[in-house]
């Protein structure tokens, strides 16, 4: 099997307990995204929730909405439920699964960002990276400030914010860390 390149591991330190992974639906890569998810040491411990664009349309009602093409958001309602699903599904996953950690992984060559982005045709890889990161990062902080509350019987509950990591997928499966904690977090 060819070489891939994974984020160095002290980049970013491996969940030790399970993890949401929020991923576009493109086909190209489920087998690339469970490699990685593999070399994590995170087999069959993680949630997978997957829409078009990953992190793109979360704030495509809010402060993004400029970035967007206008009849797409008119034909999507701004995005609003996409948001709602992955809301709803992140708190279930939470609830039933102890998730600490999320995963949200990106990937080059997005068809949501060319159809949904008034520029999200991009000419080079380092452009590509970065408008990945802007949306990445935006939703993992919002997902970060998220307040979830620990179960501890007999105890008063104890809060807790997760920790969630940023990572674009190229079409070879390397996968390039674009944030993590704690600078996503301060
Ligand atoms: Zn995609």
């Amino acid at each position: 099997m060819a070489h891939l390149d994974y984020p160095p591991v002290d980049d970013y330190r491996i969940p030790g307990t399970n993890v949401f992974v929020i991923s576009c639906i493109d086909l190209r890569l489920a087998d690339n995204l469970l490699e990685f998810l593999h070399h994590d040491n995170l087999a069959n411990r993680y949630d997978h929730f997957a829409l078009a664009g990953a992190a793109l349309s979360y704030h495509a009602g809010g402060v993004h909405y400029d970035l967007f093409h206008h009849h797409v958001l008119e034909h999507y309602d701004n995005f609003e439920h996409w948001k709602r699903s992955l809301d709803d599904h992140l708190q279930i996953a939470v609830d039933l699964h102890d998730i600490r950690d999320v995963y949200i992984v990106e990937h080059e060559d997005c068809g949501a960002y060319k159809e949904f982005l008034k520029d999200g045709k991009f000419t080079n890889w380092e452009a590509e990276i970065s408008c990945h990161k802007k949306f990445a990062t935006a939703l993992a902080e919002d997902l970060h400030h998220k307040v979830y509350h620990e179960k501890k019987s007999g105890r008063e509950q104890e809060t807790y914010f997760l920790n969630v990591h940023c990572f674009i997928i190229d079409l070879r499966g390397n996968v390039k860390l674009l944030s993590s904690p704690p600078e996503q977090l301060l």
